[in-house]
């Protein structure tokens, strides 16, 4: 209900301001073109004016729909924005002509467009990277500058300067300057977008600094895998459910102090706990951080989890490498809540030295009598067990084996992107509903 009371908010909202407009200056809005360019520029000035509560990433948008969800929803609604834009400029070229009022519009959108490119081609696994015109423009730009992650952040960050001189084109505009109500839409909007903005960027790091946690155990799982458990010094994170995630800022003599996802390997029922494989610039220090580093947890978020799936009563999870975190979470929480749930787990790993939290496993696999754990190896041809990549046949047989009952079961697949699509689309085609798989992505 509140998903669908969201969706027509959302897209509805523009009518505020198109109406607004139509209603005040119906004669102009006679001629088609003239129409178009105002409808266009409403949407996106609506829409745009929405990313800024979107990216805020506020509770009571993120719990129904999940946080991938939503940025994946403020990834196209950024394109579709910027295109009605450059539609509602183009056409203003021609009926009207350069102006001031123009010309800075212009330069807004010269800023969205250029952020909204550089964010699609480096920062998020965008659909437009399938096109050859824009990997060969994705190539060309890491040539000449490979930026980090947080550079790539940083520069995002200047959309708030593209919106504020955008809120400049839109309050000089006529229509605004002779409506005090077009020019309250246009206030209300930018009042509204900045207050969320500056709620995420200052208000709530200043809140989080009061529940800090402290390191409180940095633990080798392997070469590349540390996990690291802490505690809070005064209140608890809001307990979260085993199968979500959090944003971590570690203050640590190696550390960058920015935000990261990371999903929360521990239960709900223990210390704090994520489990980090060594990957970039911040990952590649983890290892390095001290007992009493203080840290900000930002959380929980997130919906993969058997929690919200009550109705399933058999739980297969397919993951691969340290997509592994989620499920250690979930298994921990099942092994103390529901021993007896039938479980099971098709691990893909380069090489079996690729397993983590083996002891956590162990105590599990013993508490646990129907749950099955089969490893599959990718790289080690001499594995004896599970060999290659986990695919549809792979599933089928298994599942098979530990007569898993489709009909009451929930999918659980969290891994690299490749490993994510096959198994989605191979439990697709055993006609595993929609509905029964469920997946984590480690990218927003
Ligand atoms: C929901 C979710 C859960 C995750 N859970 C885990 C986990 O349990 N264990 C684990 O090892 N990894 C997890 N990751 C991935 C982890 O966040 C990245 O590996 C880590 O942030 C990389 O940072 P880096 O500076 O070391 O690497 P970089 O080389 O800077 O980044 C590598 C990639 O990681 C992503 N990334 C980097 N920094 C950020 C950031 N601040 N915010 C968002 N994405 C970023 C980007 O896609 C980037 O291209 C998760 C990611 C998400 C989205």
């Amino acid at each position: 209900m509140k998903k669908i009371f969201f969706m027509i908010f959302y897209f509805f909202s523009p009518f505020i301001l198109i109406l607004s407009l139509w209603f005040t200056n119906s004669n102009q809005y006679s001629n088609p073109l003239i129409l178009t360019s105002m409808i266009m520029g409403s949407l996106a000035y609506t829409w745009i004016s929405l990313q800024f509560v979107l990216s805020a990433r506020p509770k009571f948008i993120e719990v129904p729909f999940g946080m991938d969800k939503i940025y994946r929803f403020h990834g196209i609604m950024a394109v579709v924005s910027i295109l009605g834009a450059i539609v509602h400029a183009i056409i203003n070229e021609e009926v009207i002509g350069e102006s001031i009022i123009t010309t800075i519009g212009s330069a807004a959108l010269v800023i969205f467009v250029l952020i909204s490119l550089l964010t699609m081609l480096s920062m998020t696994p965008s659909f437009i990277l399938r096109y050859p015109p824009f990997k060969w423009l994705k190539k060309t730009i890491e040539a000449w500058k490979k930026f980090t992650y947080e550079q790539l952040r940083f520069i995002h960050n200047f959309t708030v300067v593209a919106y504020v001189i955008l809120n400049i084109h839109v309050l000089l505009t006529p229509n605004a300057r002779n409506n005090a109500f077009i020019t309250s839409v246009y206030i209300f909007y930018l009042v509204v977008s900045l207050s969320f903005y500056l709620y995420h960027k200052f208000l709530k790091p200043a809140y989080l600094q009061k529940n800090k946690y402290l390191v409180k155990d940095v633990i080798k799982e392997n070469d590349d895998v540390w996990t690291i458990r802490m505690q809070p010094t005064n209140k608890k994170l809001k307990t979260h459910i085993p199968g979500q995630f959090a944003f971590f800022s570690f203050k640590g003599e190696k550390q960058r102090f920015l935000e990261h996802p990371f999903s929360i390997s521990s239960s709900p029922d223990d210390d704090l706990s994520i489990t980090v494989k060594e990957l970039g610039d911040f990952t590649k220090t983890i290892g390095q951080l001290k007992v009493d580093d203080f840290v900000l947890v930002e959380g929980p978020f997130g919906v993969f989890s058997y929690v919200n799936h009550p109705q399933e009563q058999e739980t297969v999870f397919i993951v691969g490498g340290i997509g592994i975190t989620p499920v250690m979470s979930m298994v921990k929480h099942m092994s103390i809540h529901d021993p007896n749930r039938k479980v099971l787990l098709i691990w893909g790993m380069n090489t079996i030295a690729d397993q983590v939290a083996k002891d956590m496993m162990t105590e599990i696999v013993a508490r646990m009598k129907n749950l099955t754990i089969i490893p599959v190896i990718s790289k080690d041809s001499t594995f004896d067990g599970e060999k290659g990549y986990i695919n549809q046949e792979m599933i089928k047989k298994l599942t098979e084996k530990v007569q898993i009952d489709q009909s009451v079961t929930g999918y659980y697949i969290c891994g690299p992107s490749i490993l994510m699509d096959n198994c989605i689309d191979a439990l697709l085609k055993m006609e595993i509903s929609h509905k029964r798989i469920h997946f984590e992505k480690f990218a927003l």
